[in-house]
C-alpha cells in the first residue's frame, strides 16, 4: 500500500488525479492523507470528488473517504473498462481535470472509449479546453493513443455548465522525445465572450498585444458565444511551431481588471516564444504521466514548475521510474524520464 502526504510538493489536486491514474494502470492501492494540504481550502472539493467518481467508475475501483471536504482517502483499484461515460462535475470545476485522471487508463486498455464531461472549460487553476485539443493531445497522439475532443458548450467560472466530448481509441504508449519545438507555424488568439459587454473583450485584446509586439494585430480576433453560456470572458492564445503548439490562457474573474488579463498572458505567451523550449510551463507536468507510463520520453521546457517536480515524486512511488532535470546548451530544461 503506497502512502502519499498530499501537503508535499506543490501540495495540491494534482497528486490525487495522477496517484488515481497510476493506481488504476499499475494496480497499487494507495491511501491518501492531508489532502490538498497546501490550499487555502484543503480537502476534496467538488472537482476532486468527480474526478476520483470517475477513476473508480472506469476502474472499478473502491474508495473510502470520498465526501466533500474530505482530507483522506484509501484507494484500491479493480481492472479498467473501456465503455462510454458521462461524468458532471456540476460546478465551475474543471472537465479538463477531469479527463486527465482517466484519460491514460483508458488509453492503455483494448478497446475505445466515449467520454461526456460536463462542468468548467475556461476557469482559472485548470487547462482550458483549447490547451486540451491543441497543445496537449497532439503531443500525446504521437505516442500512439488516437483522441478526438469537441467542445459542445463553454463552462466559465462560477457557473460551470460547459460541456466537452472525448473519443479515445487506445494503443500502447510508446516513448518520444521532444527536443526541438521546430520552426514557427502561425499565431492565433481569440477573446472569447458571452453575456458581457464586448469593451471587455476589446481591453482584454489590446492589452495582449501591447506585450506581443510581434504579433499582427489582426491575429487576435473576438467570439461571441451565446449568452445562455454566460457570463464569461476568457482569453485563448496559441503560437503553433512545426512539433508543437503552445497555448496560454487568461480568464475573467471579479476584480481582475482586463488590462490584468491580457497583459499576463501576452508577457507569458512572449516569454514562451523567446526561448527555445518545446513545452511550456504546464504541459511540463503534463506531459510526465504518459511519458513514465509509456517506459520513459523526454523534452525541454522553460523553467521547471512545482508542479512538475511533484509529478515526477509522485510516478516515482507508483512506478519507480525517475526523472532528471539538467540544463541544456541553450538555456531550456531538459526533462528526462529514465
Ligand atoms: P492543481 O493545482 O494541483 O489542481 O493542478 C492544476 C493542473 O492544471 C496542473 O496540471 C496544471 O498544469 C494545469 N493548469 C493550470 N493552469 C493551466 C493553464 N492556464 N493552462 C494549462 N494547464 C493549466
Amino acid at each position: 500500500m503506497i502512502i502519499i502526504d498530499g501537503s508535499e510538493g506543490e501540495g495540491g489536486g494534482q497528486i490525487l488525479r495522477n496517484a488515481c491514474a497510476l493506481s488504476l494502470v499499475t494496480g497499487e492501492p494507495f491511501i491518501i492523507e492531508k489532502i490538498r494540504g497546501r490550499r487555502d481550502q484543503p480537502g476534496l472539493m467538488r472537482q476532486h470528488l468527480t474526478a476520483i467518481e470517475a477513476a473508480c467508475t472506469i476502474g472499478g475501483a473502491q474508495c473510502e473517504g470520498l465526501e466533500l471536504g474530505s482530507n483522506r482517502i484509501a484507494f484500491r483499484p479493480g481492472s479498467v473498462m473501456p465503455g462510454e461515460y458521462r461524468f458532471a462535475v456540476g460546478t465551475a470545476g474543471s472537465t479538463a481535470l477531469v479527463l486527465q485522471t482517466v484519460l491514460v487508463p483508458l488509453a492503455l486498455v483494448d478497446k475505445p472509449s466515449r467520454l461526456v464531461i460536463e462542468g468548467g472549460t475556461h476557469a482559472s487553476m485548470a487547462p482550458p479546453f483549447d490547451f486540451i485539443e491543441k497543445c496537449f493531445l497532439p503531443v500525446f497522439e504521437r505516442m500512439g493513443p488516437r483522441v478526438s475532443t469537441r467542445i459542445k458548450r463553454h463552462g466559465f467560472f462560477p457557473r460551470g455548465g460547459g460541456r466537452i466530448e472525448i473519443d479515445i481509441e487506445p494503443a500502447p504508449l510508446r516513448r518520444i522525445e521532444c527536443i526541438e519545438r521546430g520552426q514557427p507555424q502561425g499565431r492565433e488568439g481569440t477573446v472569447l465572450l458571452a453575456s458581457l459587454d464586448d469593451q471587455i473583450a476589446h481591453r482584454i485584446r489590446k492589452a495582449a498585444l501591447k506585450n506581443l509586439p510581434d504579433w499582427p494585430e489582426d491575429r487576435i480576433t473576438l467570439r461571441e458565444l451565446p449568452a445562455d453560456q454566460g457570463p464569461g470572458v476568457a482569453l485563448v492564445l496559441a503560437s503553433s511551431f512545426d512539433n508543437v503548439t503552445e497555448v496560454v490562457s487568461g480568464f475573467g474573474k471579479l476584480g481582475l481588471s482586463a488590462e490584468r488579463i491580457g497583459a499576463t498572458a501576452g508577457k507569458r505567451m512572449a516569454g514562451y516564444e523567446a526561448s527555445k523550449a518545446f513545452a511550456g510551463p504546464y504541459l511540463q507536468d503534463q506531459l510526465l504521466l504518459p511519458m513514465a507510463l509509456a517506459g520513459g520520453g523526454a523534452f525541454t521546457s522553460v523553467k521547471i514548475s512545482d508542479h512538475t517536480r511533484t509529478a515526477a515524486e509522485t510516478i516515482a512511488r507508483f512506478t519507480g521510474r525517475t526523472t532528471r532535470f539538467e540544463q541544456d546548451g541553450e538555456g531550456r530544461q531538459l526533462v528526462r524520464i529514465a
